[in-house]
């Protein structure tokens, strides 16, 4: 991977970003991304975010090596705190798990004002990042899932509006995603088919467990899980 070609993952993050946006990316590493997105004169503009030290040099002399100081500002700082409010209106965020993307949204919602579009690619736990959304009046605007070198990723894009409106049966599309259960790609099956292979691995062992209401309840939760998942993957 490199500025000129990104990995499928981050080509498809790149792919929502809307031309013109003045981008925001958090957790940029090499920030690949933004060189990217400027490069190709999808944005004018870049904050690449880092809170780690060897991750945010690796993101300056990036930014260095390419030329694009003029455009892309490298900022060292924990989630949005490297943003100035109002200066802002396209936040990706890419390659954590979907609780600390929740949690860095979460932190530096007094930011959020002038950003109309989000665009997260949580690792693990989409669910979480996807239960945020709702919780502070995101609307879902779409979601893609892909494979690439044996891990599957989920991308999801958020605007600003009514959160309720992609859903018809919230608890089974808050963990499975609306758009990706319509969709019902191979990449959608293959991670849903291992997961439930893993829940049934679980149900065997809390059902050789001692009896006691956690294991009960344990088992309780991942049978209304299995089952959801069985019901979307048998449609
Ligand atoms: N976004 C790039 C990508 O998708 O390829 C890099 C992903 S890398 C696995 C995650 C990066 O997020 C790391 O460089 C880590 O230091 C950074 N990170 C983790 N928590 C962060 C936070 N709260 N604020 C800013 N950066 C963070």
């Amino acid at each position: 991977m490199n500025t000129e070609k990104l990995s499928q993952r981050l080509q498809a993050v790149a792919n929502y970003i809307p031309k013109g946006s003045s981008l925001a990316d958090i957790g940029s590493d090499h920030a690949y991304l933004p060189c990217y997105a400027v490069k190709k004169e999808i944005i004018p503009f870049a904050v690449a975010g880092e809170v780690v030290e060897g991750p945010y040099q690796s993101a300056k002399r990036q930014v260095k090596m390419e030329g694009l100081n003029e455009q892309i500002i490298v900022r060292k700082g924990n989630g949005l705190e490297v943003i100035a409010p109002g200066e802002i209106d396209c936040i990706t965020i890419a390659g954590m798990g979907g609780a600390l993307i929740a949690s860095i949204l979460e932190d530096g919602k007094e930011k959020l004002g002038s950003v109309k579009r989000l665009i997260l690619q949580p690792n693990i736990s989409a669910m979480t990042t996807r239960q945020w959304l709702l919780g502070n009046g995101w609307e879902l605007i779409a979601e893609e899932i892909l494979e690439e070198d044996d891990k599957i990723y989920e991308i999801l894009v958020a605007e600003k509006g009514d959160p309720y409106k992609p859903y018809k049966n919230l608890q089974k599309e808050l963990l499975l995603g609306p758009f990706l259960i319509e969709q019902l790609s191979v990449s959608f099956q293959k991670k849903w088919k291992n997961e439930l292979k893993n829940w049934q691995r679980i149900l065997t062992q809390l059902e050789n467990a001692a009896e006691s209401e956690e294991t009960m309840l344990k088992r309780k939760e991942l049978k209304e899980k299995i089952q959801m998942v069985e019901e979307v993957l048998d449609k």
